[in-house]
């Protein structure tokens, strides 16, 4: 059997979508032809050259910026030109709306019945850019990873454009496992894309093969063009699921935990280029599992980056040191709040006091940290927002990067299921009708968390200077991964 894998804008163009990459790892690794073809990389550099604005200095800066590293006020420069560009082709397009995180046709994302079916930013794209890498494989099963809401719009145009081809098409990923699981709307996007499976791939593999993740090599890859990066960054995971799984608002807790074997990583490690950047896609790094991998790393000249909590295992003994000596560029650390009570009540496990000290000596060893908060739980008081920001602002510059996020309330999660016992009431966004949703609206005991809190990071913005000095110096696009790369300011 041949494949060939697809990811439909729009993905950032950043680095490459973990799910349609790992798959065609996965199914090299067992001798299956099964290149992965990066729609939405084409995708960015298609619009960009279409585009009437000049983008080759700023591309030039994105993938080879001086000293590898991103200055923040020429990123910001860079970036805007981008943002520019890409504007200017979704003009030809009236009401859509794209940037290189997002995309939105005319009346939202979520009925897929009200996408327009003429005249959206895909259709000259697929004609142009993969109908010739179709024709070269004829007989090749289309494979489409489908991770992120945003690929929704270019997801439903391909099922179309592959169903006037004739091609054998499955679509699967990680967005419709979400909404089958743990949002709304799947029966409603089967009837726009019929050829949705939920296997995570295990199905395509001969008998007797194992897991999906059980080998993984580096795949080929059959786009030619630069992602927007300083170096290739591979996405690696130790695990799938959560290696925590006990807050109670986690939409993910029903997600078997499945550890990769050590081999594996190795073998990914091992066949991929040198000096990559490895952004490990765990939910939460096993400790243990990154110790055991630190010598590997150091040993290929590869740098790292990934999400953990901020946990007192860190403070052992020269950890820290090993981990900043590997290569490590950024922690991307889940503190949530600085409020004692709202962590218990969650079952964060997570303690302010200790987050701060991680955050410190982490800090001191020159590793980025790229820190989580959450505003607007249930039960949240002013008092709660408060500890949160006295929080940031006493870790000040051991923080380099902050997202301040607002609390959505999934669908389906142990707190939703239990709303009574947090004084929570239930609301929908769309009443009488069916649509795609991985959340829902709610309120607590009369009073709605999320608008207080909204209200909150708007005050903190305008008088705490170090919160807003951490606004400004996160960057808007393009993710984490930008942040792995980014070096200090230079002083004007
Ligand atoms: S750490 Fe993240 S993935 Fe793990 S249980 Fe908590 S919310 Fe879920």
């Amino acid at each position: 059997m041949r494949y060939l894998i697809l990811s439909p804008p729009v993905h950032q163009p950043s680095e490459p979508p973990s799910g349609a990459f790992l798959l065609s790892a996965a199914l090299a690794a067992r001798g299956i032809e099964a290149p992965f073809f990066d729609l939405s990389l084409e995708f960015f550099h298609f619009a960009l050259e279409k585009s009437t604005i000049n983008t080759t200095p700023a591309l030039r800066y994105m993938t080879s910026p001086p000293g590898s590293l991103y200055e923040p006020h020429q990123h910001a420069s860079h970036s805007g030109v981008i943002m520019s560009a890409l504007k200017r082709y979704a003009g030809s397009y009236p009401g859509w709306h794209l940037t290189p995180m997002d995309c939105s046709p005319p009346r939202g994302l979520h009925r897929p019945g009200d996408y327009p079916s003429m005249h959206t930013p895909f259709g000259d794209f697929y004609r142009e850019i993969l109908e010739p890498v179709l024709n070269e494989r004829e007989n090749a099963t289309v494979l489409v990873s489908v991770a992120y809401l945003s690929q929704l719009p270019g997801a439903v145009e391909l099922g179309r454009f592959l169903r006037t081809r004739g091609r054998k098409a499955l679509f699967g990923g990680s967005l419709f496992e979400s909404l089958s699981r743990t949002g709304t709307g799947m029966s409603l996007l089967k009837t726009f894309i019929p050829e949705v499976t939920l296997d995570d791939g295990s199905g395509l593999l001969p008998p007797n093969a194992g897991q999906v993740m059980d080998e993984l090599v580096f795949p080929e890859l059959l786009s030619k063009k630069d992602y927007l990066s300083p170096a290739y960054v591979l996405p690696v995971a130790f695990t799938t699921g959560c290696i925590w799984n006990k807050c109670l608002f986690c939409p993910d807790r029903e997600k078997p935990l499945k550890a990769i074997p050590e081999r594996t990583i190795r073998k990914l490690l091992e066949t991929a280029p040198s000096d990559v950047m490895v952004h490990f896609i765990d939910s939460t790094v096993p400790l243990p599992r990154l110790e055991s991998t630190l010598a590997l790393l150091e040993d290929k000249g590869h740098r790292f980056f990934g999400f953990t909590r901020a946990t007192g295992e860190f403070l052992k003994p020269g950890l820290l040191d090993r981990i900043a000596r590997s290569g490590c560029s950024m922690l991307q650390w889940g503190i949530e709040s600085g409020s004692p009570g709202i962590l218990e009540r969650f079952g964060k496990g997570i303690d302010p006091e200790t987050a701060l000290k991680v955050l410190r000596e982490s800090s001191a060893r020159g590793i980025r940290n790229y820190a989580y908060f959450l505003f607007g739980l249930p039960g949240e008081t002013a008092r709660d927002r408060e500890m949160t920001l006295e929080l940031i602002e006493a870790a000040g510059a051991a923080i380099s990067f902050m997202n301040a996020s607002v609390f959505n309330l999934p669908v389906d999660s142990e707190l939703t299921e239990r709303h009574g016992e947090f004084g929570m009431s239930l609301g929908t966004y769309d009443p009488g009708t069916d649509a795609i949703r991985l959340y829902s609206p709610f309120t607590c005991e009369g009073s709605d968390p999320r608008t207080e809190a909204k209200r909150f990071l708007w005050e903190a913005e305008r008088n705490s200077p170090v919160f807003s000095n951490l606004l400004k110096s996160t960057p808007k696009w393009f993710r984490a991964t930008h942040m792995a790369f980014m070096g200090p300011p230079t002083p004007f």
